[in-house]
């Protein structure tokens, strides 16, 4: 095995790690963790350091870590065929099956999936059918995208330009035309403290409403958002929200994508996000509960109406030009396979339910008291702690940031991984789906010691 000294000076050297502050990290001030193995709920370094990863990596891994199911029938798909391609008809037993798996979950209104490699090519794709069909339908000018503030749909060029957050954004030259942003579902940040959740649901209406009189309704193809808010600071959205949003896109001809990257496969306790708020998409976006990130895959699922113009297009012009060289790769699709497999047979959708609602309340009784704590909201395997700096004043910390990042930190040096939402003074939690009782007390405490440690 290497040594770390070893490898710490070829990652300063060579790696040019994803959202990471590059010159502290190349001059060696910023810290790095070298991850060696991984076990239900739990990660280790290379130091024998052990984690309660109570971020599941990047909200992914579902299952948990170390899962002996899976890993075989990768290497399993490995030896027999690691690769061919989708493209003019090929498939595989793998992606096949997968493909059957992921429709007999979706609602009866959704007709094909078509499978990616990660949450931002799904998104673009969505965009790109968007646009494809309504350019089938003979209306090139409805092309506009809306998404919300705060929202995250990836970080590529359109996806980078649909999220709304502007660490996304500035000095990337985005968000790009056509995609444009509205207000989020974000009750606890309403810019009227008196506005009940019923005003604000109609006020996130009518700003909607605004904004599609301004464009016109002609111009406007799309919206896209997620049925809980995760990056942008895991916000469930206020009751009644979806049933005030959707009647406004139907009326105007509207499509929905409903980006559920983070929700698919349970997070909610509920197999989609919506079908846990009644949402009726025209696409949705899966990726990391798809496979739990035991290889990287996502999916585009479409309804039968969009589906029904698409097919039509190929008859008049021809196959569809779309597709990637990693389109449904086998070993992919065969984690999935064993995945969602996996899911089932442990009742994670369940799991995710309950304990995920023992969480919850677990950590709204731990920090209910304190007065830098504004409020603890979450919902299935989702939880959210946001920190103010006056909670009788809704008062914010500024610069924003900083005290959340500490009190990670602090949690991390007493073996518990959260995270630092990116923008906001916001610890984010999204265990693994199969977190257990005493799992979820652990990383209760740990919050409460962290932020007294933090806080006072
Ligand atoms: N959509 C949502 C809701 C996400 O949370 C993410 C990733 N966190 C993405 C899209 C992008 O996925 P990826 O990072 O796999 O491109």
């Amino acid at each position: 095995m290497l040594r770390n000294d070893q490898l710490e000076q070829w990652d300063r050297e060579s790696f040019f790690h994803p959202s990471t502050h590059l010159g502290q990290f190349a001059r060696g001030e910023a810290p790095e963790r070298i991850i060696r193995t991984g076990q239900g709920c739990f990660i280790e370094d290379r130091d024998g350091n052990r984690f309660l990863d109570a971020f599941a990596g990047l909200y992914c891994v579902n299952v948990g870590y170390g899962r002996a199911e899976i890993a075989e029938a990768i290497a399993e798909q490995a030896r027999e065929l690691a690769y061919y391609h989708a493209y003019v008809g090929h498939g595989t037993e793998a992606s096949i099956t997968l493909a059957k798996m992921v429709m007999d979950r979706a609602s009866a209104h959704m007709s094909k999936v078509y499978f990616g490699l990660s949450g931002s090519d799904a998104n673009e794709t969505n965009v790109k059918l968007v646009w494809h069909y309504n350019n089938l339908l003979g209306r090139p000018e409805k092309k506009k995208i809306i998404s919300r503030w705060r929202g995250y749909h990836g970080s590529g060029l359109v996806t980078g330009s649909m999220t709304g957050l502007k660490v996304f954004h500035d000095r990337f030259d985005l968000p790009l035309e056509r995609i444009l942003h509205t207000e989020p579902a974000y009750y606890y940040r309403r810019p009227d403290p008196d506005m009940s959740e019923a005003d604000f649901v109609s006020f996130c209406a009518a700003e909607l409403e605004a904004l599609i009189a301004r464009e016109g309704a002609e111009t406007i193809a799309a919206f896209i958002g997620e049925p809980v808010m995760g990056t942008g600071g895991i916000v469930p959205p206020p009751a009644g929200y979806w049933d005030a949003i959707q009647p406004i896109l139907e009326r105007h001809d509207i499509l929905l994508i409903a980006d559920e990257v983070v929700t698919g496969f349970g997070r909610l306790g509920s197999m989609f996000g919506s079908d846990h708020y009644g949402l009726r998409p025209d696409l949705i976006t899966l990726a990391k509960g798809l496979t739990s990130a035991y290889a990287p895959l996502s999916a585009s699922i479409v309804s039968q109406r969009m589906w029904d113009v698409l097919a039509r297009g190929t008859d008049e012009f021809g196959p569809i030009g779309h597709g990637w060289t990693y389109s449904a790769h086998p070993i992919g699709a065969a984690a999935g396979v064993a995945n969602l497999k996996l899911v089932d047979a442990l009742g994670l959708v369940q799991n995710a339910a309950e304990l995920g609602a023992y969480f919850l309340a677990a950590m709204r009784t731990a920090l209910a008291d304190h007065p830098q704590v504004g409020e603890v909201r979450g919902e299935g395997m989702l939880c959210a702690v946001e920190l103010v700096a006056d909670k009788a004043a809704r008062r914010f910390h500024d610069p924003a940031g900083k005290v959340a990042g500490a009190v990670v930190a602090e949690m991390a040096r007493n073996g518990v991984i959260a995270r630092a939402m990116p923008q906001g003074d916001i610890l984010g939690f999204a265990p693994p789906l199969c977190l257990t009782r005493d799992e979820a007390d652990q990383v209760v405490d740990a919050t409460l010691r962290a932020i007294r440690a933090t806080l006072g």
